[in-house]
């Protein structure tokens, strides 16, 4: 008897089983005979004839009888028993010796129904196999298939049930029991392959109509540049933008945007209302720089040259500048913080940042922020909007055109909130490098990424930026110049540009130090240059006239033709008054457009112990005053009971300018002291700084700015807060020197060292 040993076959009595001779052949060591019995035996795992040992089958096997050897390679056997192996011997030859015993089944099966349910599976795996196209031949099969097992033996190499699975089949005893095994195992099996090829022939669908679009497109592609080709002056505006969509980098989300919008357009033609604006946008769209331009490599020391080249002065800025320029190297990020420069008009604020593109080599671009009400003006007006436009941001980069260029943001203090929304919160969100990358334009409706744009912000101060806005930017003070470095400014830069602007060769005008200086002093009255570049380039139109006029170069201007080189009077400087009254001091003031001093005066009318106050002042300046009426009434205790039948009136002049803050506390106090004490204060002597309700003296802001005005106003001393002491490194020398300079800590220390009694 031949032993066949069997893996993962669904094997049962009653069935057939196909082997071909060859694996009969390596599996049993014999060939195969018709008619001679056999017992298939199912290993437990995969194994081949050399690694099998008498432990490695399960214990129950079905024996037949070769039924037919046929000479086409196949041996059919017909399994009839199910038998019990008793002991089963593996020879070193691997020759494998059983000794079996019938294993009869539980017949509890009938077989009139058995043959009615056998009839149904095969109607179903008929009726799936004429969704295939080789469906033929598996019909075939199905029709010679005559019991159950014959269906489970047949479709065995298609089943997913493990050998496990398979071998639990074999091992059942009730007949019935294991025809419904069977029987749910071939339905399962069938569902699982009926899903397969509908997933299969769904996917081929699906890539068939992929592959034609893409054909279509590619053909109808060709066949459009064949005809651009053929005639190029004939290409419609439409066609051109469709070009130019193509052509123009960017991204997938704008891709989509921009085909819809184009399909809108074809869909409603030229001339359709809405044809304007879709053209309009398109036009847009496909003009912004999509393409990342490459971050350069910049030579420190080249920037550096640049930078000095540009601009006189400012050593704090440009070496902040060149710090930003290092880290942003290191990091290889083309963006760093956001710098905000702040000073006075004139000062360089504008122009050294685009000192700074050409420093990097990258473009430069200006956007005024200076009265923005509307949030549209930086994010853009939705499309729908009649004659909707995009924000100044977008506007900027489609004018430089490219996407990484210096963004000098102009007046940040001048932009304000109103019912349309908060342009603050936008230009937020322009400046956080969290959200900077997928800034989205309402007009564009598609995200723009502006993190390789390097932003700078100005503004005249700080106090009307809105605290958000300030915390995400780094402050730079830009202080004003000096005389002297105006005039070095003057001659070094303004001069050579003036006279470049105004057609003068070189060395047709000649201006010595001495003129400039007059100029600066009596032409002038500003902590920037820009009414000195004003008085320069006059300066240089009036030699143009003289040179056609036929005046011989080089010309020179004396400081005595200056009134008539530039056709107008010397402005008056405000210079400290020439008499000292009681109850007038000097004070001063820092404002927007740099320092200034002021005067600050009180007078005594007989009245009831009310105080008036005039000037414009703000609250907090108001509070100042209330502060020092109190402060004097305590120091000056004698004359508390005087004060009682008097009103007093306090005025700060020139009342078009609105005056706020506590750093006049001192001033006011020292007016009213000078006043009470009838001691007057000479004019020369000035001072700054906020007073307590204890006649301590608190530290201010703007120093730099506020000496910088008394020096120019001739003022020769100054008392300013102790705490201040260390912006002192922030004043230029040559004006510390001019001035005496003296800090204290109460009231007191001041009235004392101006001998106006008392002290607290
Ligand atoms: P701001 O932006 O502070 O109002 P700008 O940058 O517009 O000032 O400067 C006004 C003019 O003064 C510009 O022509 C600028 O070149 C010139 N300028 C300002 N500061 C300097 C300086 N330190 N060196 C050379 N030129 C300067």
């Amino acid at each position: 008897m031949a032993v066949v040993p069997v893996y993962n076959m669904v094997t049962l009595p009653d069935s057939s089983l196909y082997l071909q001779t060859d694996v009969y052949k390596a599996m049993t060591g014999r060939a195969p005979v018709e008619n001679e019995k056999v017992t298939v035996i199912v290993a437990r795992k995969e194994a081949n004839r050399r690694e099998l040992d008498s432990d490695s089958f399960f214990p129950i096997g079905v024996s037949g009888l070769i039924r037919e050897v046929n000479p086409q390679g196949y041996l059919l056997i017909r399994l009839t028993q199910r038998v019990n192996l008793d002991e089963v011997y593996v020879y070193p030859d691997k020759t494998i010796e059983l000794t079996v015993s019938r294993r009869p089944d539980r017949e509890d099966m009938d077989p009139g129904e058995a043959a009615q349910r056998v009839t149904a599976v095969k109607e179903a795996l008929l009726s799936f196999s004429r969704d295939f196209e080789w469906g033929e031949m598996l019909r075939g099969f199905i029709a010679a298939w005559e019991t159950l097992g014959d269906v489970g033996a047949g479709m065995s190499p298609w089943m997913t049930d493990s050998n496990d699975e398979r071998y639990a089949l074999l091992a059942e005893d009730s007949q019935r029991a294991r025809f419904d095994a069977l029987e749910a195992m071939i339905y399962q099996n069938l569902e699982l392959a009926r899903v397969r090829v509908k997933a299969q022939s769904a996917q081929q669908q699906d890539h068939q109509k992929l592959y034609k679009e893409q054909a279509l497109r590619k053909q109808i592609a060709y066949l459009q540049q064949e005809l651009d080709e053929m005639h190029p002056e004939e290409l419609t505006d439409l066609r051109k933008l469709e070009l130019k969509i193509e052509s123009c980098g960017m991204n997938e989300t704008a891709r989509k945007e921009a085909g819809k919008l184009m399909n809108r357009l074809k869909a409603e033609g030229e001339n359709s209302h809405e044809s304007g604006m879709l053209t309009d946008y398109l036009e847009f769209l496909t003009s912004l720089p999509w393409e990342r331009e490459p971050a350069k490599t910049i030579a420190l020391d080249e920037a550096e040259r640049i930078l000095d080249e540009d601009h006189f002065g400012l050593e704090k800025v440009k070496k902040r500048i060149l710090e930003q320029i290092a880290v942003m190297q290191l990091r290889g990020r083309q963006s760093g913080s956001i710098l905000l420069f702040v000073g006075a008009p004139g000062t360089g604020k504008t122009s050294i940042g685009q000192s700074i593109a050409r420093a990097l080599g990258r473009e430069y671009v200006r956007v005024s922020l200076g009265g923005v009400r509307d949030e549209a003006d930086i994010r853009g007006h939705r499309r729908t909007y009649i004659g909707a436009m995009p924000g100044r941001i977008l506007d900027g980069i489609h004018k430089c055109g490219v996407s990484n260029p210096v963004m000098v943001l102009d007046e940040v203090d001048k932009l304000s909130a109103s019912y349309n929304g908060d342009p603050a919160s936008a230009l937020l969100e322009v400046l956080d490098p969290e959200q900077n990358s997928s800034f989205t334009d309402h007009y564009l409706n598609v995200p723009y990424d502006l993190s390789d744009v390097l932003f700078i912000c100005t503004a005249n101060t700080t106090d009307t930026i809105p605290e958000p806005l300030l915390n995400r930017m780094e402050t730079i003070r830009f202080q004003g110049y000096t005389p002297i470095e105006k005039q070095e400014i003057a001659l070094r830069h303004l001069l050579p540009k003036a006279m470049e602007a105004a057609g003068l060769g070189e060395g047709a005008l000649q201006l010595s130090g001495e003129t400039v200086a007059h100029v600066i002093d009596e032409y002038t009255r500003e902590a920037g240059v820009r009414g000195l570049k004003k008085r320069i380039d006059t300066l240089c139109r009036s030699a143009a006239v003289a040179l056609v006029r036929g005046a011989e170069t080089p010309i020179t201007v004396t400081p005595a033709q200056l009134r008539e080189y530039l056709d107008m009077s010397p402005i008056h400087q405000k210079s400290v008054r020439d008499s000292a009254e009681p109850g007038v001091v000097t004070g001063l003031a820092w404002t927007q457009v740099g320092g200034d001093v002021l005067y600050i005066e009180t007078k005594a009318t007989r009245g009831s112990g009310k105080l008036t106050i005039t000037g414009q002042l703000g609250d907090v300046m108001k509070e100042s005053a209330q502060i020092a009426v109190s402060l004097v009434k305590s120091m000056y205790p004698e004359q508390a009971e005087a004060l009682e039948k008097e009103d007093l009136h306090i005025h700060v002049p020139d009342g078009a300018t609105p005056k706020d803050g506590p750093s006049a506390g001192i001033t006011l106090t020292t007016a009213l002291a000078s006043l009470v004490s009838g001691i007057p204060v000479p004019p020369a002597v000035a001072m700054t700084g906020e007073v307590s309700l204890q006649g301590s003296i608190n530290p201010i802001g703007g120093l730099p700015e506020k000496l910088m005005a008394a020096q120019r106003s001739g003022v020769k001393k100054v008392f300013i807060p102790a705490d201040n002491v260390d912006d002192l490194r922030d004043v230029a020398k040559e004006v510390r020197d001019k001035l005496t300079i003296v800090p204290v800590q109460t009231v007191g220390e001041v009235l004392s060292d101006l001998s106006l009694r008392g002290g607290a």
